[in-house]
C-alpha cells in the first residue's frame, strides 16, 4: 500500500508542475479544441514577433541583388594627361578646366593665371611654343612679351596676322624663374593640348624650340635636327622651328628660321618673297 501510495503521490506531483507550468505559458484552461485553438494563436504571435519564418510558410523570395555599379567619375575630373578628346569637347570647356587646373602643384601656387591659347580655332596653322613667361602669366595670353613680339613679325612677314593662326603653349602655367617645364609637368598638361589641337585640327603645326617639337613628336632629337623636315603628327603636318626666345639671343639664327617658315608657307600655298626683317 505504501509503495501504490507512493507511486501515486509522485503521479499527482507531477501532473500538478505540467499543470503550473501550463499556467506559467498563460493557457489557463485545457480542452480538446480549444486548447488547440490557444496553442494556435500563441504560433501565431509568435510567427508575427518572430525573426524566424514558420515552417508553414514560403520564405519570401530573395530580392535580386542590386547589380554592382561601378562608381561614377568625379564630375570636374581632369582628363587624363594622354586622354582623348571627350564628346562635346568644346575650346571653352578645356579653357574652364584648365583654369582650374591645380596638378602640378608647384605652378599653380606661383602663377597669376593660366595661360590657354589664342587666336582662330579653324586655323589652318598652329604655333607651339613652350609655356607661358613672366609677360603671359601677367597677361594671360601666350606669346606677349619680347619673344611674342618677335613671333608676331615672323608671322606678319608670312603675310599672316595673329588672328589669322592658333598660339599655344605645351604648359599652361608659368614656370617660376622661367626654368624648363618638368617631365612632370609636361606630361600632367599633355591631355589639354592634345584636346586643343583635336578641336582646331588645323593642317600645319610650327613647333617653337626645342620642348615644343619634342614634346609633340615624342622624341629626344635636338631641335637642330628637327627643323628643316616635316612630320606627321595624327595626320597634321609639323614643322620645327628655334624659338623667337632664342632669337632674341642669335640673331644669326634667323635666316634658319626664314628658311623653315618659306618652306612652311609653300606648303600652306602662300608665295614668299620678301626676306625675313623682324
Ligand atoms: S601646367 Fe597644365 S597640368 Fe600643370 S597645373 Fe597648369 S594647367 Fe594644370
Amino acid at each position: 500500500m505504501a509503495k501504490k501510495g507512493s507511486a501515486s503521490s509522485r503521479t499527482a506531483r507531477a501532473a500538478l508542475q505540467v499543470l503550473e507550468s501550463l499556467e506559467r505559458s498563460g493557457i489557463e484552461q485545457i480542452g480538446k479544441s480549444r486548447g488547440r485553438k490557444t496553442a494556435t494563436k500563441a504560433a501565431t504571435a509568435e510567427t508575427a514577433f518572430s525573426a524566424a519564418p514558420s515552417k508553414a510558410v514560403a520564405p519570401p523570395k530573395a530580392a535580386p541583388m542590386p547589380k554592382a555599379v561601378s562608381p561614377a567619375p568625379p564630375a570636374a575630373a581632369a582628363p587624363s594627361p594622354q586622354s582623348a578628346p571627350v564628346a562635346g569637347d568644346t575650346l571653352e570647356l578645356i579653357r574652364q578646366e584648365v583654369a582650374a587646373c591645380r596638378r602640378c602643384q608647384e605652378l599653380a601656387d606661383t602663377r597669376t593665371q593660366t595661360v590657354f591659347g589664342v587666336g582662330n580655332p579653324r586655323a589652318r596653322l598652329c604655333f607651339l611654343g613652350e609655356a607661358p613667361g613672366a609677360d603671359e602669366d601677367r597677361q594671360g595670353e601666350p606669346f606677349v612679351g619680347r619673344a611674342g613680339q618677335l613671333l608676331t613679325r615672323i608671322i606678319e612677314a608670312c603675310t599672316l596676322a595673329r588672328s589669322d593662326v592658333y598660339i599655344l603653349n605645351v604648359l599652361k602655367c608659368r614656370p617660376p624663374g622661367n626654368r624648363n617645364p618638368l617631365p612632370d609637368e609636361v606630361g600632367n598638361c599633355r591631355g589639354y593640348l592634345n584636346r586643343q589641337l583635336a578641336l582646331i585640327r588645323p593642317e600645319f603645326i610650327c613647333c617653337l624650340g626645342t620642348i615644343a617639337a619634342q614634346t609633340l613628336l615624342q622624341t629626344d632629337t635636338p631641335i637642330s635636327r628637327l627643323r628643316g623636315k616635316f612630320f606627321d603628327y595624327q595626320g597634321i603636318a609639323v614643322a620645327c622651328t628655334y624659338h623667337p626666345a632664342y632669337l632674341l639671343r642669335n640673331p644669326a639664327a634667323k635666316k634658319d628660321v626664314w628658311e623653315d617658315m618659306k618652306a612652311l608657307m609653300r606648303k600652306l600655298g602662300i608665295k614668299l618673297d620678301k626676306p625675313l626683317t623682324p
